[in-house]
């Protein structure tokens, strides 16, 4: 088994009374992409800066690369290193000043040679000599992680590291944060958008109320709620209607002369329907499948809760 990077256990955090972790547990394997997802306000960012000693729980431990982050601040700070919100850029220097800057606050050696080699991967050397201000998104997103990566840090937390920016840049933070993992880096990751999570992560945790409401991989998750189906559409409402009588289990809908078939969305599962309709000599005009996504999961998950909190 894989030693674990992150350990959590028992992790509780309130501000006055309002409880926002209520004694999450989970581990984080090194070397894999840990993904932490949950609506607005659950608890993700108080995570983070726990995780990051920025913040004290009020109980349960958290240990980051074996190092206690209530006891071993520093040891834990030299094992990691985090980006989000541009917290680091500075706005008035150029992009290869930025990273010099942080190579000269984390006393790294040939930090020249550092500075130019990220600049190398992240394709930003034509704009090395540019102010970050003039940066587009994309290029402070990607400075912001190179200089993260001075000085080596074998955990990374990137938080929601592609809000706001153009598919095209998505998948270079994505191809960029593949590199890291097949180096050996563990990156912990917060995001909003649920294929950012099934794209990059081994295992996920999503968080709700406090707690946290299911943990798996993407496929695991997937598997935790029904909403495969088949949506067959007719134009010929006798079609429509043969169809409807002769099989089970369908939902009708006479408006648009369209049949759900729940269906896990197999290969077999689908033969046997498309067997069926020929044998019938029945001919349907459009054929859908919907296998649930993790947007299905989330929200299914997330639902009652956000009911609850709008009832108060
Ligand atoms: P997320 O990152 O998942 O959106 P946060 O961790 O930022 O959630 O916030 C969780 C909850 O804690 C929110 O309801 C937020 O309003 C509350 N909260 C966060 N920081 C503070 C603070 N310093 N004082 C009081 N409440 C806070």
């Amino acid at each position: 088994m894989k030693s674990s990077a992150i350990a959590v256990s028992g992790l509780r955090k309130a501000y006055g009374d309002k409880v926002v972790l209520d004694g999450i547990d989970f581990e984080v394997a090194a070397g894999s992409v840990f993904s932490m997802l949950g609506p607005n306000g659950a608890g993700k960012t108080t995570t983070v800066n726990v995780l990051t000693t920025l913040l004290k729980a009020d109980a349960g431990t958290v240990r980051v690369m074996g190092h206690d982050v209530a006891t071993a601040t520093k040891e834990v700070r030299s094992v990691i290193g985090v980006t989000g919100q541009f917290a680091a850029v500075d706005e008035l220097l150029s992009g290869r000043e930025n990273l010099q800057l942080m190579a000269d606050l984390k006393r790294v050696r040939s930090g020249d040679q550092v500075v130019t080699r990220l600049l190398e991967r992240f394709d930003l050397v034509e704009s090395a000599a540019k102010l970050a201000s003039t940066y587009s998104g994309g290029m402070r997103r990607k400075l912001d992680l190179a200089m993260t990566l001075v000085g080596n840090p074998q955990i990374i937390f990137l938080d929601e590291p592609t809000t706001g920016l153009d598919p095209r840049s998505r998948r270079t933070m994505w191809e960029i944060v593949r590199e890291l993992v097949a180096e050996g880096t563990t990156i912990f990751l917060t995001t909003q958008y649920l294929d950012e999570a099934d794209e990059l992560a081994d295992r996920i945790v999503v968080l709700s109320d406090g707690r946290i409401a299911a943990e798996g991989s993407a496929d695991e998750l997937k598997r935790l709620i029904p909403g495969g189906h088949v949506r067959l559409r007719f134009t010929d409402p006798a079609a429509y209607r043969a169809a409807a009588t002769a099989l089970r289990e369908v939902t009708t809908d006479d408006e648009t002369l369209s049949l759900q078939i729940p269906s896990d969305g197999s290969q077999r599962e689908l033969r046997v329907i498309l067997d069926w309709l020929d044998s019938a000599g029945i001919e349907a005009d459009e054929l859908t499948l919907h296998t649930p996504d993790l947007d299905d999961v989330f929200l299914a998950l997330t639902e009652r809760t956000s009911k609850e909190a709008i009832a108060q």
